[in-house]
């Protein structure tokens, strides 16, 4: 039976930070893990598929939307007992930076300007700073889809590297995570936050939707860099444009479709390949392609 907390045919704009998307055929915002069992009993019977739906801050949405069920976690609690910080997939990850930097733990100030969820930064080991989502995390909860369980791993089993999490290679939901940090001198932690904003507002164009950075970095290299030593700043498809303030980031000018996005993307790659014989590869994940 289809859950009571499952809607149809939601626009996904507003759930995705470019502001670009179709509708959701289901969206379901589950707020335990109970519910999230119920769920997926409803999407196995009716055989749908499904596609986990943090802050949207790295995902494009096509025009056609998702013929499926978007599962956007509504899981949102922290726990901090001690130096162990405890919090749910749906939680903003920003919101587990701040509050655990006010409790006097250093190791995530870096999060404090990542957008997204919790499942988001731990799905792609989003990082800044030299620091990834992987320093600290000691464990995740996650549903294994496939088999049905509730299962419970060491950060160490889970295949952490460059922007890679053994998540993209499995049907596995995040639940929650654990994450081990230490103590510090508040001064100094408000002072590194800081600095990392400043830093962001100074580089990135944060007053314009976007999906932050669409490539990732080449070995030994920027893709910012090499995009704009390419003259591409400020190429335009439709409403998305390569940002004049950083190369690596595609801004939406206001009616920007995530195909036009992607078309953006693709001249870039070919333009970068062409000049440097480097090959980009997208950070950001084109759902409905
Ligand atoms: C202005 C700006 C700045 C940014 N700066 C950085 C940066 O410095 N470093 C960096 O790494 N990234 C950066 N990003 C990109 C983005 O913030 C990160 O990739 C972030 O971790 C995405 O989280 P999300 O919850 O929004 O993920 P979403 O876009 O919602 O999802 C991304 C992927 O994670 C999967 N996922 C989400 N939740 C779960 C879950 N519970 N279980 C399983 N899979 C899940 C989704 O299915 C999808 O495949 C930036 C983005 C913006 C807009």
């Amino acid at each position: 039976m289809r859950p009571a907390f499952v809607q149809e045919n939601i626009s996904l704009a507003k759930y995705t930070s470019n502001r670009t998307g179709g509708t959701a055929r289901f969206f379901a915002e589950p707020t335990t893990e109970e519910e999230v069992l119920a769920l997926f009993a409803w999407i196995n019977e009716e055989q749908l598929s499904w596609f986990p739906l943090g802050g949207g801050a790295n995902t494009l949405v096509c025009s056609d939307g998702f013929d499926g069920v978007i599962i956007h976690l509504a899981m949102n609690s922290l726990e901090i007992q001690g130096t162990t910080v405890i919090a749910e997939a749906g939680l903003q990850w920003p919101v587990v930076g701040l509050k655990a930097s006010k409790a006097g733990l250093t190791g995530l100030e870096f999060a404090t300007v990542i957008p997204g969820s919790v499942g988001g930064a731990i799905y792609g080991n989003a990082g800044a700073y030299e620091q990834e989502t992987k320093d600290s995390l000691v464990s995740v909860r996650y549903l294994d889809v496939e088999t049905g369980d509730i299962v419970e791993r060491s950060a160490e089993e889970l295949d952490f590297r460059y922007r890679h999490s053994a998540f993209k290679e499995h049907n596995w939901l995040i639940l929650s995570a654990t994450f081990e940090l230490k103590e510090d001198e508040q001064l100094d932690i408000d002072a590194r936050i800081a600095e990392y904003r400043a830093h962001r507002e100074s580089t990135q164009p944060l007053s314009q939707p976007s999906t932050g950075c669409v490539f990732k970095n080449p070995p030994g290299n920027f893709a910012g860099k090499l995009i704009e030593q390419a003259g591409l700043k400020g190429y335009r498809v439709g409403d998305a444009m390569v940002s004049d303030v950083h190369a690596n980031f595609i801004v939406n000018l206001g009616e920007a479709t995530a195909e036009d996005v992607k078309a953006v993307r693709e001249h870039v790659k070919t333009t970068v390949f062409e000049q440097f014989e480097v090959q980009l590869e997208e950070e950001n994940i084109l759902l409905g392609e």
